[in-house]
């Protein structure tokens, strides 16, 4: 264990080896792709307005069949192409899959990651549309 190791971190893991919680990153990974496909699925082509946009279980490329847009599944959250840690991401992911809570909501929750998840929520917002 590193010394360097936070707080949430401790935490974290003595909730762990209490048997509070259990993490298993590799189907919670897969868990938020998926979600995030059906998503697209559901949603309009980013760049022809259409809805008919499919998905694959083994690739990250979404593929729009109107306009034959194939940008990564991740294309237009808030967080693609963001430098935020494996943890970061993927909480900042579940949370925005989930609940489509607002910036002022989920930016508190990962307080050392405030201003990029900021930023990168804020850009969402306005590029969107
Ligand atoms: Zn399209």
């Amino acid at each position: 264990m590193s010394s360097t190791e936070s707080a949430f971190g401790r935490l974290f893991q003595q909730l762990i080896e209490l048997d509070v919680i259990k993490i298993d990153t590799e189907p919670l990974d897969a868990r938020i792709e998926r979600r995030l496909k059906e998503f697209w699925e559901s949603s309009p082509c980013p760049r022809c307005g259409n809805q008919r946009i499919v998905t694959w279980e083994n690739t990250d490329r979404i593929w729009c069949r109107d306009c034959d847009f194939k940008p990564v599944y991740t294309y237009g959250t808030p967080f693609h192409e963001k430098h935020l840690t494996c943890g970061e991401i993927l909480l900042a992911f579940t949370l925005y899959a989930d609940t489509l809570l607002s910036i002022n909501q989920i930016a508190p929750l990962l307080d050392r990651a405030y201003k990029t998840v900021y930023t990168a929520v804020l850009n969402h917002h306005t590029a969107a549309g």
